[in-house]
């Protein structure tokens, strides 16, 4: 196994001409890669801060849960010819969001974001909020600045590659930008959770081919967060102080037959109630609340392990998988809740059949109620078939 220790990325950080923030992270000592220029002269990005009425947080009483509304961003580029590609290196001639001539993976803050307005010195308005970012019990209707940060992620300058083709290597410095994001988006005044993920696919929405992942930094607990949360302190009270997470991995562990591979530090397996015709979870055999607690070993560990699954999703059909990787991370200030919290990554693919997608119909859509075609049973074994020969 390659052990790349966390000193062997070197990060640089500019501003581009509209005052947006990047990060550079390269695997070698790259000169100037920051000093770059960004030439385009763009006008400076709005502040964000204040509700408008195309962008803002509003309240559903009814659900107890925030809405991004984010009209603006309808203007963003969508599938543009790969000559005009936005996530490319600037070359002669050629303008884009990243001034340098090359980059190892890149992180800047995206152009059109459904967040923003939150960076060091600005305290947005938490007056009245809960420690999680909800509003008071009882509250009818709200609405707030939709303060919080969008990033994007580049992991790597090839535009005609995927995550599936990195090395291992790549990956390792790829979890380096995701833990330092982390660790720096949660720092922020007002933000309660860090969320990183990748949207693969033009069948579920993608607007750039490039290979690219998303960092929101949520001013709120998210929902899935929040609840399972919950679900933790319920059960540690009911089983005599027990973990949630760890007795979910143990069962996963002991039953076997959901397993789709395993390393010394992580464990893959279908959950016993996936809702997602092929849906994997990583979870590290030691528990950590977040990305950057986990140690060299887990990182080495976690990069080989989830090539090996993004690469069995590719197999199953003959087009590559669309899917959404989607790292859960305890919030940022919930010191309890961290405690308990376990990380992990969960990857879904949307594809059921050749070509047939799994679409979120009535049920879902409109009582959150899954319905899945697929024995998780029956998808474990065919994600175990298709490891390499
Ligand atoms: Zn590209």
């Amino acid at each position: 196994m390659c052990v790349l220790n966390t000193e062997s990325v070197w990060k640089s950080t500019a501003r581009l001409s509209d005052g947006r923030e990047i990060v550079y992270f390269d695997e070698r000592p790259s000169a100037g890669r920051a000093e770059a220029p960004d030439l385009r002269g763009l006008p400076p990005a709005p502040n964000g801060g204040v509700a408008t009425e195309d962008s803002a947080l509003r309240w559903d009483p009814l659900a107890g849960e925030w809405v991004v509304i984010a009209a603006a961003r309808q203007d963003r580029t969508f599938l543009p010819p790969p000559d005009q590609c936005p996530l490319d290196p600037s070359g002669p001639g050629r303008l884009t969001e990243i001034p340098a001539s090359s980059y190892d993976v890149v992180v800047f803050e995206n152009r059109f974001p459904s967040l923003r307005g939150i960076w060091p010195g600005n305290v947005p308005d938490m007056l009245g909020l809960s420690p999680h970012g909800a509003p008071p019990a009882g509250t009818l209707a709200g609405s707030r600045a939709s303060v919080g940060r969008c990033e994007v992620v580049c992991f790597t300058s090839d535009h005609d590659s995927a995550f599936a083709s990195l090395t291992p290597e790549r990956v390792r410095t790829v979890m380096h930008a995701w833990a330092d994001r982390t660790a720096n988006l949660g720092a922020l005044p007002g933000v309660e959770q860090v969320y990183c993920f990748e949207n693969r696919g033009e069948e579920i929405g993608v607007t750039l081919s490039h290979p690219h992942g998303q960092i929101y930094a949520f001013p709120f607990v998210t929902p899935k967060t929040a609840r399972m949360i919950e679900q933790s302190e319920t059960y540690s009270s009911n089983n005599s102080g027990a973990n949630l997470f760890d007795d979910v991995v143990q069962r996963e562990i002991s039953v076997g037959t959901r397993i789709v591979a395993s390393n010394d530090e992580w464990i893959a397996f279908v959950p016993e109630a996936a809702r997602w015709p092929y849906e994997v979870r990583l979870f590290p055999l030691r528990r950590v609340p977040d990305i950057p607690a986990l140690d060299d070993r887990q990182r080495d560990a976690f990069s080989h392990l989830y090539l090996d699954v993004l690469r069995r999703l590719d197999r199953l059909f003959d087009k590559p998988a669309p899917y959404i990787a989607a790292w859960h991370q305890a919030p940022v200030h919930d010191g309890a809740a961290r405690a308990r919290f376990g990380a992990h990554l969960q990857v879904f693919s949307l594809r059921r059949a050749e070509n047939k997608l799994k679409y979120l119909a009535g049920t879902e859509s409109g009582m959150g109620v899954w319905i899945n075609d697929i024995v998780p049973e029956a998808a474990a074994q065919r994600l175990r078939d298709a490891g390499e020969a």
